[in-house]
């Protein structure tokens, strides 16, 4: 990473930016392809070989109550950070009005194509993101990465089925998911052996393709806020983890931190997800019943990093644009956010596409849409980078939580890697 950093900036000083775009990028985009290659099937067999395996029904239900509460908690307490240093801080303050011209004039286009993504979410029923998550046909489905919520539902429905028929009748199906389940993972083991070039070319390419650092200025306070709500969520976590499970902080984030390194350079949970699930279970010993329906879950839903980022840039905007907020429109914040931050994916962006519906909430006006997203434009992606790492985080602390709670956390059982480059 450090290293990929250098060489960005390096590549930005001496115009190199071609060269790296031609040479240097692909091998980025190859990794995380092969990152998102496997998450479906990943998904669909893992899901489906965790709760068959859990023998009763009853089991499912209550881990599902756990997690979603669990998830539900841990989010509010994210967007009430993040509104507590937003309004500590007022970052919005800071903002003279030529950097709003001057942001709005650069990044104005980029925002409207933002404001019209989320337009088109926002034009549908109340219901229909339960509709939504009801497939019609299920190869269409698994045939779109932007669907895990459709093919989280497949796999629920067909492995609650497989524990309400007879042993007998489900065991091809179950030894069928079981071995594809292992051969996936290694698959995750083979993948991850190109990390460390993939890494290097994905930092070197986002940072020579970044422009004038000038505007980061302008925005440090905005920046430092989101960043120091993040950190202190993070601490969350850790405080979570030796609370409830009473692991020690060092034995988390050393397990969690190839997952939450890999968030950071990809941006995106979704392509981290593989690399999550086999963190959580081999290092922090998170069972496979559990991590199985807890992470993938997570990942689609459970955004912490995001709605936090959300809060503070909500406010960070009508800070700026001088649009008052009383106590109440600090608790539409609270609820929008909680929503916005499940509809958002899990890919790179997504949550300043969702940032949209929480400012209309507040009832900014239209035409200061665009110009509230354009003012956060420029550092957008590394913040995005830096809540992907919490989203990541939070999943796991989940996973350790409700697996404890469960009696389902043991001891790492982790892999030889020596083993898995020797067979390669
Ligand atoms: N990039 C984030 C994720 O994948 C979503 C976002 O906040 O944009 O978790």
């Amino acid at each position: 990473m450090i290293a990929g950093v250098l060489f960005g900036i390096l590549a930005s000083k001496l115009g190199w930016q071609t060269f790296v775009a031609d040479w240097i990028k692909p091998f980025g985009t190859i990794f995380i392809s092969l990152l998102k290659l496997i998450a479906i099937p990943l998904i669909l067999a893992s899901l489906i070989k965790g709760i068959s395996d859990l023998k009763d029904i009853s089991k499912f239900k209550d881990m599902g109550l756990r997690t979603i509460f669990m998830y539900i908690i841990t989010t509010i307490i994210a967007i009430t950070i993040g509104l507590t240093i937003v309004n500590v801080i007022q970052p919005g303050e800071y903002v003279s009005s030529e950097t709003v011209a001057e942001l709005t004039q650069s990044f104005k286009g980029d925002a409207e194509k933002k404001v019209m993504s989320a337009t088109n979410q926002k034009n549908k029923g109340p219901l229909q993101f339960v509709v939504d998550m009801v497939p019609q046909n299920i190869f269409g489905a698994a045939s779109d990465n932007g669907n895990m919520l459709q093919v989280i539902f497949f796999a629920i429905f067909l492995g609650i089925s497989m524990l309400l028929v007879k042993d007998e009748q489900s065991a091809p199906l179950k030894s069928f998911f079981d071995s594809l389940n292992d051969v996936i993972l290694k698959m995750v083991d083979l993948i991850m052996l190109i990390a460390p070039v993939a890494v290097f070319a994905l930092l070197a390419s986002l940072v020579a393709e970044t422009t004038n650092p000038d505007l980061f200025k302008a925005l440090g306070w905005y920046a430092f806020s989101v960043v120091l709500g993040l950190i202190i969520m993070i601490a969350v976590y850790i405080t979570a983890v030796v609370l409830f499970t009473g692991k020690r902080p060092g034995f988390f984030l050393k397990g969690i931190s190839p997952a939450q390194l890999l968030a950071f350079s990809t941006s995106s949970s979704a392509a981290t997800l593989p690399v999550t699930m086999e963190r959580v279970e081999e290092h922090l010993g998170v069972e496979k019943e559990v991590t199985s329906f807890v992470l993938p879950v997570g990942a689609t839903i459970n955004m912490d990093g995001t709605s936090l980022y959300q809060a503070v840039a909500a406010v960070f905007i009508c800070q700026a644009l001088d649009f008052d907020l009383t106590f109440s429109d600090q608790i539409t914040i609270v609820l929008t956010a909680l929503l916005a931050s499940i509809g958002s994916a899990a890919v790179p962006g997504a949550g300043m596409v969702m940032l949209v519906i929480v400012l209309e909430s507040l009832g900014l006006p239209a035409e200061s849409l665009a110009i509230g997203l354009a003012l956060i434009f420029a550092v957008d992606r590394p913040l995005d980078m830096c809540r992907t790492v919490v989203n990541v985080t939070g999943d796991a602390t989940v996973a350790m939580v409700v697996g404890n709670s469960l009696g389902r956390l043991g001891e790492p059982h982790v892999e030889n890697w020596d083993d898995v480059k020797e067979n390669f």
